[in-house]
């Protein structure tokens, strides 16, 4: 896990077990799936923890600029799943039920010299989704 997350989670020792933050990574961490922050919102206020969604929003915003978690964009919804993976790694998405997987390797190296070489960029952070079908969700070969 993130180290400068855990950092800024606990910053407050006192606030620590009822800090929104706390209580929405703790959420997503039970939830072990992608969760909505609608979802997240409902789920919590079962719990009697009435976190606005604007909070919600920006706890995950936060947490997705630490690489804390990753935001599934499919259409017009998002949904945020918590990564396993604390070092640099990519995800693949089912384009048919968003399932998530995470994939702990990564070699672009030589497509970032490509782009340097074409550029005159110095690389340092990528981005890279892939997309695709789940094994569950693979149309039958015909
Ligand atoms: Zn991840
Ligand atoms: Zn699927
Ligand atoms: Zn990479």
């Amino acid at each position: 896990m993130n180290k400068e997350f855990f950092k800024s989670l606990f910053k407050d020792k006192k606030l620590r077990r009822s800090h929104p933050r706390f209580l929405i990574y703790q959420e997503l961490s039970d939830a072990k799936t992608s969760l909505s922050p609608q979802e997240l919102y409902q789920a919590l206020l079962k719990k009697h923890r009435k976190i606005g969604l604007t909070s919600i929003y920006r706890s995950l915003d936060l947490f997705e600029s630490l690489g804390v978690v990753f935001k599934i964009m499919n259409g017009t919804s998002v949904r945020y799943k918590l990564c396993e993976t604390e070092d640099h790694h990519h995800h693949i998405i089912c384009k048919a039920c968003g399932s998530v997987v995470e994939l702990n390797f990564c070699d672009i190296s030589d497509w970032s010299k490509k782009v340097t070489e074409s550029t005159g960029y110095q690389v340092i952070d990528h981005q890279l989704n892939f997309y695709g079908f789940c094994k569950a969700c693979k149309p039958s070969e015909i």
